[in-house]
């Protein structure tokens, strides 16, 4: 089974007008075999939904939702609804849900298990800060992140998971970590999931590396053994860049 994937996160980007033509044209320029994902907008799930099943390996996510099925909760959106949508997928714990919503680790993982309960694949992101860059604490911190937020689930649940390792200080910042930094956290991170969940469930786990991936370095990040992929922002804003990062994996 292949672990290749890519990812696309619009955030706060795309009318739904602008959505729609960005998704048709990212399937005309791009021939994939392997999952591609576009993160889109909430008010754009059900358009772009209906353009992805028409063309092979194309699929939605959400970019957020709420841990609960259901209440007084304005303006959010709950699995089930996206379950009922047919929404396969969602992202979590972005570092910007992280930094400007509060949301942490334990909330994250009430996420997690909650998408997992109604069928939805969970995107989750993780990743250090630049000052714990730094100080070379990088491993620590984003390996007790997946410990809070992922390694309660059992090896089932695990396995429907993707992992998203996206450095804070790369992230539409212009500035990539090296395919070495990207290898080596990846590496670390298969590491604990074969601690807690065996070789087999390591070996499955889909691994994205996120931080500014462009046209220009996704090869060498990609050809990591432990990058199996990307979660890609600015550059799946942008139709040709992002096929030809498609393309690269
Ligand atoms: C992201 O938003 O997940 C991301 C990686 O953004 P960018 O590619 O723009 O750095």
């Amino acid at each position: 089974m292949s672990r290749k994937m890519v990812a696309g996160n619009w955030k706060m980007n795309t009318t739904p007008a602008e959505g729609r033509a960005l998704a048709q044209a990212i399937i005309e320029h791009a021939n994939p075999t392997v999952p591609i994902i576009f993160g889109v907008p909430a008010i754009q799930l059900l358009s772009i939904q209906d353009i992805a099943l028409e063309a092979a390996h194309f699929h939605v996510a959400a970019q957020n939702m709420h841990e609960q099925d259901s209440g007084a909760y304005t303006g959010e959106i709950s699995a089930p609804m996206l379950a009922d949508a047919g929404i396969e997928y969602v992202i979590l714990g972005h570092s910007e849900r992280r930094e400007y919503y509060g949301e942490n680790d334990e909330l994250i993982g009430k996420k997690v298990l909650n998408a997992l309960k109604h069928g939805i694949k969970p995107i989750y992101c993780c990743g250090e800060k630049l000052p714990v860059r730094e100080i070379g604490q990088q491993e620590e911190v984003v390996g007790q992140q997946l410990k809070t937020a992922l390694f309660e689930l059992d090896a089932d649940q695990f396995s429907k998971v993707t992992i998203a390792y996206e450095p804070v200080w790369a992230i539409g910042t212009g500035k990539t970590a090296s395919p070495e930094q990207a290898q080596a956290m990846h590496a670390y991170l298969r590491g604990l999931i074969n601690e807690n969940y065996g070789s087999k469930v390591a070996d499955q786990t889909t691994i994205l590396y996120g931080g500014s991936v462009k046209p220009v370095n996704a090869s060498d990040l990609f050809s990591q053994p432990d990058v199996d992929g990307g979660l890609v922002g600015g550059a799946s804003l942008k139709a040709e860049d992002f096929a030809a990062i498609i393309a690269a994996v």
